[in-house]
């Protein structure tokens, strides 16, 4: 089959690039291994209101658990610090479903349980994973959204080799919070623990530097016993999850007629994790390069707008986060809250 672009991975990224190119008549196929898209949940659902002022269409109520106003940042020498962060924790499954919805509707054929597995000779290679079957398709361009392990990436070029180790439990929150809280500790070695809430219940996870010899594991439940001791949250775990976070900067997002969006092209940001805001806007913005046939915009466009912030990230991330000893050195220059970040390079 013949299709103007192939759209491998329908997260936020790929179904929000498939949604833009399907709306203005291309013919797009999007596939994924999963059976849902967003299914299962690997995150802790934040996203910033800008989301929703540029793409309303993503944001029905049924998507959106909370709102938040603040980032409340705890350290371990006792400084509390808040800065706005106004935004949603969302139900991620119905998000990432609602966008791979829209794109259908419009057009884009959803092909589930589809692994992406190479390219040869003009054709993409596919495989049906139940009938373990393999077949080709064609098409004009590739977007590569497959996430922060992303293969598209790896057989056309750089990619990202650091990642950071996460680890997250669902579990009920004692009283309502109306805000997003970061704890940083001494046994979460280069990365931060979250407690983000939805409603009555609360993703509490941390991400770490798996370089350090810690098991993400292990730090996950200090963390989690610290935060049921404070009585933030009940001891009860009613839902566990984890994966991986890109944590290099921008990795060249345009090879040839493949345009790499979202955690495949590492647009996620190497220090806080941030990549659902990234995906969104680099898929749009890989779409509409290629319905004006202006692939080189994409890539001035994402580097403009992603890529210095998340470079200069990364390279903080290299120069400070190598060692995890004198926090109160580290943390101010890693973190956008303290006013260290701005200062230092
Ligand atoms: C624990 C955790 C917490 C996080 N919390 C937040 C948060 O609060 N806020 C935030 O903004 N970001 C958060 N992130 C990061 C965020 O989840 C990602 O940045 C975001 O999902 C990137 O979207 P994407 O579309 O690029 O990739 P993904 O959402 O990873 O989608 C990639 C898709 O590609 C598919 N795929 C992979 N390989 C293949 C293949 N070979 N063939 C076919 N399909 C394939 C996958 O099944 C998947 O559906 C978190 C990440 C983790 C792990």
């Amino acid at each position: 089959m013949k299709y103007d672009v192939l759209v491998v991975g329908a997260g936020p990224g790929g179904s929000t690039a498939s949604y833009v190119l399907s709306k203005s008549g291309a013919k797009v196929l999007m596939v994924d291994i999963k059976r849902k898209p967003g299914v299962p949940v690997q995150c802790a659902e934040f996203v910033p209101l800008q989301l929703k002022h540029r793409f309303p269409e993503f944001f029905p109520q049924e998507v959106i658990s909370q709102e938040v106003k603040d980032m409340v940042h705890f350290t371990p020498w006792g400084e509390v610090v808040s800065m706005p962060s106004e935004g949603f924790v969302l139900h991620r499954d119905r998000f990432d479903a609602n966008i791979a919805n829209l794109a259908c509707k419009n057009g884009t054929q959803l092909l589930l349980r589809a692994r992406f597995l190479g390219f040869e000779d003009g054709k993409v290679w596919l495989e049906n994973i139940d009938r373990r079957e393999k077949f080709w398709v064609k098409a004009d361009f590739v977007i590569g959204a497959d996430g922060p392990r992303s293969k598209v990436s790896k057989l056309t070029g750089e990619h990202t080799t650091s990642f950071l180790a996460t680890a997250q439990f669902t579990v009920p929150l004692r009283e309502p919070i109306g805000d997003l809280l970061i704890y940083f500790r001494d046994y979460i070695p280069g990365g931060y623990g979250w407690v983000f809430p939805k409603k009555d219940l609360a993703n509490v996870g941390v991400g770490i530097d798996p370089h350090y010899p810690v098991n993400v594991m292990d730090s996950l439940r200090k963390f989690f016993a610290e935060v049921a001791s404070e009585g933030l949250v009940e001891d009860r775990i009613l839902g566990r999850t984890g994966g991986w976070i890109p944590a290099e900067g921008v990795k060249g997002p345009l090879r040839g007629n493949v345009l790499l969006v979202g955690d495949a092209g590492g647009f996620c940001h190497p220090i806080t994790g941030g990549g659902i805001a990234n995906a969104v806007y680099t898929g749009a913005m890989a779409g509409e390069a290629i319905l004006q046939d202006s692939l080189e915009d994409y890539e001035e466009e994402a580097m403009d707008l992603f890529g210095s912030t998340l470079n200069r990230a990364a390279r903080k991330r290299v120069k400070y986060m190598k060692t995890w000893d004198d926090l109160k050195f580290i943390i101010p220059r890693t973190w956008i809250a303290f006013e260290e970040y701005w200062k230092e390079e």
